[in-house]
């Protein structure tokens, strides 16, 4: 099997990689220095190494460890029962991506709630939620816009699109986050970092570039074999330097620049605030909440939702999951009570979550805690 994945790794074709990937092969499989801790914060990431079979190529002393990188993941409880809330609202018509509405809230999800007779409906975008409040001007369209800075900038043209359409029965109930002020939370659970791909597309290498000043290490990485194996190894040869560092290696996709106009426009419609992770708290500045001349499109301030807290089941193990303390084997609900098909925590549900990708990717219940082993 190993042999076959050998086999599959190409050479990389973009010249800024330091490593041809047949070669960062070879550099990942005789790694022989101190045993160090890789924490890849992105979903797909985590996905990807599933996949592609990664982990069955390293040695002993590389720990890759799964980070909190899935948005629907890291959002905590109290926002599904304010998403909960909304729906009993009257007139409202509550719009999301397909993943959140199979989150457990403390007492339902958002299925539960459509089950009894809520108005939830799945999109592909929110602009087709937008689209859907200017052919229904007597419904309120709400938007559950929970995401980081890949899918943010979307979200927000909408509310600018809707403010210059004179558009006001559509809004959005904001739970978005940014990675940059995380990684200092999480630098003691990890020797360096799996940069992801994806919202270096927007941020550009800048804040790696800060990250590494305060002794942050890490490499962007891309999705293909090739690419990952290929971090993996850059990762390798320079925490055996003994110095920070940040290095892209996805650069035919991410630049030093990243996207100034959807920065322009996070700038232009939200501010900064202190925001709730589920199992790692509250991290200052790392939301992004519309500012005040955009209230007319935050459905928290247009129809007064209460901050709820929420009680997510307390034999639930996300919060050690996402901060990288435990894999999902070790959380004694795994592949028994909880499953894709009957979610205890938010881990299972999204197609990003690291308690799903271990129950997708490597059998259930004992025998993945077996199969996995570290
Ligand atoms: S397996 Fe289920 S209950 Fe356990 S941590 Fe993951 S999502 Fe939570």
């Amino acid at each position: 099997m190993a042999e076959d994945k050998t086999n599959a790794v190409r050479e990389s074709a973009a010249p800024e990689m330091h490593f041809q990937a047949k070669n960062a092969l070879a550099i990942v499989k005789i790694y022989s220095g101190r045993p160090v801790r890789i924490m890849e914060v992105c979903g797909t990431h985590t996905h990807a190494i599933f996949r592609y079979g990664i982990r069955s190529l390293l040695p002993e002393n590389v720990n890759l460890i799964s980070g909190p990188g899935c948005p629907v993941c890291v959002t905590e409880t109290g926002y599904i029962d304010e998403a909960v809330f909304l729906t009993k609202k009257e007139n409202v018509t509550l719009t999301t991506f397909g993943d959140l509405i199979r989150v457990p809230g403390s007492e339902t999800s958002l299925a539960g709630a459509r089950a009894n007779g809520a108005d939830v409906r799945i999109v592909y975008s929110p602009f087709d939620a937008l689209k859907m409040a200017g052919d229904n001007p007597n419904r309120e369209i709400v938007f559950l816009s929970v995401g980081f800075e890949t899918t943010v900038p979307a979200e927000l043209l909408c509310v600018k699109r809707a403010k210059e359409a004179g558009i006001r029965n559509f809004s959005l109930l904001v739970a978005n986050k940014t990675m940059d002020n995380a990684y200092p939370v999480l630098k003691d659970s990890a020797d360096a970092f799996l940069y992801p791909g994806h919202v270096s597309t927007m941020t550009g290498m800048g804040i790696y570039r800060k990250l590494q000043k305060e002794g942050i290490s890490g490499a962007v990485c891309g999705f293909t074999a090739d690419e990952i194996l290929t971090a993996l190894a850059v990762l390798l040869t320079k925490l055996g330097e003994g110095r920070p560092f940040a290095e892209n290696c996805y650069p035919r996709v991410v630049t030093e620049e990243g996207s100034p106009a959807a920065r322009t426009l996070i700038a232009e419609l939200t501010c900064p605030c202190d925001t709730v992770w589920r199992g790692i708290g509250v991290i200052p500045g790392s939301g992004l909440a519309l500012r005040e001349e955009y209230a007319a499109w935050d459905a928290a301030k247009k129809f007064s939702v209460p901050h709820l807290s929420g009680h997510p089941n307390p034999a639930c193990r996300c919060g050690d999951i996402l901060r990288g303390e435990i894999r999902p084997p070790e959380c004694p609900l795994f592949g028994r009570t909880c499953t894709p098909d009957h979610p205890v925590g938010a881990c299972m549900v999204s197609s990003e979550g690291t308690c799903a990708a271990y129950y997708k990717y490597s059998g259930h219940g004992d025998a993945a805690g077996a199969f996995l082993g570290r």
